[in-house]
């Protein structure tokens, strides 16, 4: 048992990503000291930013400078759970009852085509990186819930997606109201082998959902793939850090970024900025965009901690969903919980995160801070999730090795916006994390990518123009 070995009295008060610290610490950062010009200008160095400046350079011969407001992989892709999941936060059934079944399936294999991706990208980088894939459990504990995640299951499997079957408890006393239209997706297995493979004595729980799962270092990806592109594009990528966007002029066919000492002008920008953003953008070209944009995303913060236990078990990915009869505090939708392989003072250790606690911000008002003090509430009720629902949890555990907290970038239509801005098509957004967010970044960088080289795409959920029209 580690925790509380690790610990120092700062961790208590500040936000410690295990993410960032893995990051090397002595890499050369720039600053952008003089006006330039550019093919392409993206906006925010996480994993959004960087894999369209991948993409962007693999796939086209256009100039690329990205710019990022602090340090590349400091922002949500180094404070997040780092599971790596192809599923949609917004139930499928209801992205199907907005946008159709066609668009909604195509929109999952789009993400679900992320996988190979980020394996496309360890393959050109050759990055020594810690990546596990397994198969991956979420548990529920009522009918209502089920039912939902059979009627996703029934609309994916009939839109020729592949399905894993539900397994449900035999001892299900609501087994007589699953109506027969769902038979053909689930199994019945012994209640023991449900909480078995949820790794909980928790006999609420019913029933077990299971999908292909991962876990990464989202950040320490984030700045192997730069230290490549640095390398690998000498002459056609630029990276700035520290070095704040203010505002964006959009004119026809030009976009002029303002950072409070210099310009950059830029056939293109790419705002990848999670959804947050604090650039004031003026369409000189058109109607008024800032308004907009800014409607368009609100933020929650997400709160993690995590522990450094002895190796005994291999990688996985839980979530837990609470009972929705049972009230909760509305800002609690889920715990999920990750355990992975972990090098501490070189030897093979496991480090187990759980994240859940959230809290939605003021969309007006709201200006999220990283140094925030990280609330006992919290850790508390991550405590409280883990001795209730884990059963492997050490029994002296009373506090964490890291604590820390991120920012997500909430869409209205809860769907990560990549495409042209329709006001301006200078424009164009890889953002909105919508709780999941690191293959969705990533497919959205093969698609931006796949527009800068003016390829044509068929219509999809991911539009924001798409989005507008349905959403309203
Ligand atoms: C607590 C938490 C848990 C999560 N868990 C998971 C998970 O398990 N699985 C999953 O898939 N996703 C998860 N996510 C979401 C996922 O981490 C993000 O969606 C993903 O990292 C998106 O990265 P991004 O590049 O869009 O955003 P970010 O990593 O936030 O990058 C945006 C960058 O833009 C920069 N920027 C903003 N404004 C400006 C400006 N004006 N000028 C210059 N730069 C600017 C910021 O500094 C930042 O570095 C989680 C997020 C959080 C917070």
């Amino acid at each position: 048992m580690f925790a509380n070995l690790l610990r120092n009295g700062k961790s208590d008060n500040i936000n410690v990503s295990p993410w960032i610290k893995e990051l090397n610490k002595n890499r050369s950062i720039k600053t952008l000291e003089s006006d330039m010009q550019t093919d392409v200008a993206i906006v925010g160095g996480g994993i959004a930013g960087i894999t369209t400046a991948y993409f962007t350079l693999k796939y086209t011969d256009n100039y690329v400078v990205l710019i990022e407001a602090g340090k590349i992989g400091h922002g949500a892709t180094g404070h997040n759970a780092g599971q790596v999941v192809d599923y949609f936060e917004k139930p499928f059934s209801e992205i199907v009852s907005e946008y159709g079944l066609e668009l909604a399936a195509d929109g999952q294999k789009a993400v679900t085509s992320a996988w190979d991706l980020v394996d496309e990208i360890l393959e050109d980088t050759k990055m020594k990186i810690n990546f596990s894939k397994f198969t991956g459990f979420a548990g529920c504990q009522d009918l209502e819930q089920l039912l939902t995640h059979l009627e996703n299951k029934r609309l994916k499997k009939s839109a020729g997606i592949k399905i894993h079957k539900v397994k449900i408890s035999e001892d299900f006393a609501d087994l007589k109201k699953i109506p027969d239209k769902y038979s053909d997706l689930y199994t019945l297995v012994p209640h023991k082998k449900v909480l078995e493979l949820l790794e909980t004595d928790n006999q609420e729980y019913i029933a077990v959902m299971q999908s292909q799962k991962g876990c990464m270092n989202s950040a320490l990806f984030v700045e192997k793939v730069c230290e490549y592109l640095l390398k690998q594009y000498k002459d056609r990528f630029k990276l700035f850090e520290n070095s704040p966007v203010l505002t964006l002029d959009l004119y026809n066919a030009i976009g002029v970024l303002q950072t409070k000492t210099n310009f950059i002008a830029a056939h293109k920008v790419v705002l990848c900025t999670n959804g947050f953003e604090y650039i004031h953008i003026t369409n000189r070209a058109g109607e008024n965009i800032d308004k907009k944009y800014h409607k368009m995303v609100y933020g929650i913060v997400g709160y993690m901690a995590g522990y450094i236990e002895e190796k005994t078990k291999d990688p996985i990915a839980i979530s837990y969903l609470p009972d929705i009869d049972v009230p909760q505090d509305d800002s609690r939708p889920y715990f999920y919980l990750t355990r992975r392989n972990h090098k501490y003072k070189g030897d093979n250790k496991s480090l187990v995160c759980v994240g859940g606690p959230e809290k939605i911000e003021d969309k007006d008002s709201f200006k999220y801070k990283k140094n925030k003090k990280y609330p006992t509430l919290a850790k508390n009720e991550i405590l409280k999730f883990l001795k209730g629902s884990f059963k492997n949890t050490p029994s002296n555990l009373s506090d964490f090795d890291f604590k820390w907290h991120g920012l997500m970038g909430y869409t209205e239509s809860g769907i990560r916006n990549v495409g042209f801005e329709p006001l301006n098509t200078t424009l164009l957004y890889n953002l909105g994390c919508n709780g999941v967010g690191i293959l969705p970044s990533v497919y959205g960088a093969r698609k931006i990518a796949m527009h800068l080289a003016g390829e044509t795409i068929k219509e999809s959920i991911f539009d924001p123009e798409v989005q507008r029209r349905v959403i309203g």
